[in-house]
């Protein structure tokens, strides 16, 4: 690790960063994401889910990790986390300025599993875990040395998420788990995951729960890769039969797995960064709409002018919308429910990307021409529904502004009190 001093000017931060990524990478032959695509060249990726076989996404991540990994040897990856975690210790625009560089660079595309790993759970950690288990894993999944996935889901608790099923119960120094989860993303490529698990079936719904991190190639669990409409397996269903987890791996307090769940879904509602939160940034970009619509000469139609408008401009909002949650957060509040807006304002924007690309592409976006850039915008229109439901769907985001933050009366919940074995499931 190399001493960058905590007094570094945000100025002199950036000039080494820079040296650095001349060292390291090579400069994006497009330029930075603000320049103006070159229609025709390079590679044109607009998915929003990777639709590739076990190998290449395997390998894409690979990249991915390693890259981390260098980063890593000067800090790069956590600037503004503690030295301790591998971090170096620096403000939000030290942050800023490498973001801003780094982007000029090629560097490997991101995968959601790396973002849950190195942006919901080694922070969840960093909140909950022991002292033992922070010193274990945070910085170990700040640098992506492993992958970790969310176990939460399962088929009859997704949104209604504290009316889970899968049960653990304690022998002795270990807790013996069996159920079934899905949906969970990246678990067979995953080494870690985080588990929410019913421990309490006589406590009420969301106080029965207990959560864990636990080695996912412990016996009696099994991974089984789900195959969703945009081509590729992002998904899993996870069964325990009679896996046990040591007590150490116990993450927070027994009965508080809830509270331990909202903590890394706070973490992926907050687009504070600019990016998707858990999903990073994905699908296609303003850039490249404009450029589509340029490219097929379609920006002179006034219908098709008001949509670019529009989309434009939801962009922008986006962006100030995240710039003030980053303001936040920087004036030291934590992740709050106004990271719910954040999240409706990245997916409403994918959602409308998706309907004026239809629009401008008519028949060409499903049946392949080979014209560049052009078929390659069903994997946006085919994934970009996928994040209206994750991490809590667009209806979800709706309750948790409308009660949270304009303080409109609560949902009707009826078995908020009810012991978990007595509810309606
Ligand atoms: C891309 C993607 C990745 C995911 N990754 C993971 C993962 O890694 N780990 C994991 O554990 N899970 C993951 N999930 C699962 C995700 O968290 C759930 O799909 C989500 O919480 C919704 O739950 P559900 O699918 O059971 O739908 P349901 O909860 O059954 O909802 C069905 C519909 O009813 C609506 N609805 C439900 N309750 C209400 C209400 N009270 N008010 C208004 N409308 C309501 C919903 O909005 C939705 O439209 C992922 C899902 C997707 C799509």
């Amino acid at each position: 690790m190399s001493a960058i001093p905590s007094t570094v000017s945000v100025e002199q931060f950036a000039s080494d960063a820079r040296a650095w990524l001349e060292a390291n990478a090579t400069y994006r032959t497009g330029g930075n994401e603000e320049k103006e695509m070159v229609w025709g060249e390079g590679e044109f990726s607009v998915s929003v889910f990777h639709s590739l076989t076990f190998a290449q996404e395997k390998a894409l991540l690979d990249r991915m990790q390693k890259w981390t990994m260098l980063k890593a040897e000067r800090g790069y990856h956590a600037i503004t986390w503690p030295i301790e975690d591998g971090g170096l210790g620096l403000s939000r625009e030290h942050a800023r300025a490498y973001g801003r560089i780094e982007a000029l660079f090629e560097t490997p595309q991101g995968h959601e599993t790396h973002s849950v790993t190195t942006r919901l759970i080694a922070p969840t950690i960093n909140v909950y875990g022991t002292p033992e288990q922070k010193k274990q894993l945070v910085g170990h999944f700040l640098a992506s040395r492993e992958l970790a996935c969310q176990l939460f889901s399962e088929p009859g608790a997704g949104s209604d998420l504290a009316s889970l099923g899968c049960r653990a119960v304690r022998d002795g120094d270990e807790w013996v788990v069996n159920g079934q989860k899905v949906w969970s993303s990246g678990a067979q490529f995953s080494e870690w995951g985080e588990l929410i698990a019913r421990s309490n079936i006589d406590a009420p719904k969301h106080k029965g729960m207990t959560a864990f991190m636990i080695p996912m190639n412990l016996p009696g669990i099994e991974v089984r890769p789900i195959k969703q409409m945009s081509g590729g397996t992002s998904f899993n269903e996870v069964f325990f039969n009679d896996a046990r987890i040591p007590d150490s791996m116990r993450l927070g307090p027994e009965g508080e797995g809830w509270k331990v769940a909202l903590t890394t879904l706070g973490f992926e509602r907050d687009h504070s960064d600019g990016g998707g939160g858990g999903g990073g940034r994905v699908g296609g970009s303003w850039r490249q709409l404009i450029a589509t619509a340029r490219a097929l000469g379609v920006t002179n139609d006034a219908v098709t002018r008001d949509d670019l408008a529009k989309a434009y401009t939801l962009f922008r909002i986006e962006g100030f919308v995240n710039r003030r949650a980053a303001d936040l957060r920087r004036a030291g509040a934590p992740a709050g429910p106004e990271g719910s807006l954040g999240k409706l304002m990245w997916t409403g924007g994918m959602s409308f990307i998706s309907d004026v690309i239809s629009k401008i592409l008519g028949a060409s976006l499903i049946a392949d021409t080979g014209d560049w850039g052009t078929y390659a915008w069903g994997e946006h229109v085919l994934g970009a529904p996928g994040y209206r439901i994750a991490g809590g769907s667009d209806e979800t985001q709706r309750n948790i502004i409308g009660e949270r933050v304009l303080g409109l009366p609560g949902e009707p919940r009826v078995d908020k009190d009810l012991p978990w074995k007595d509810t309606k499931r």
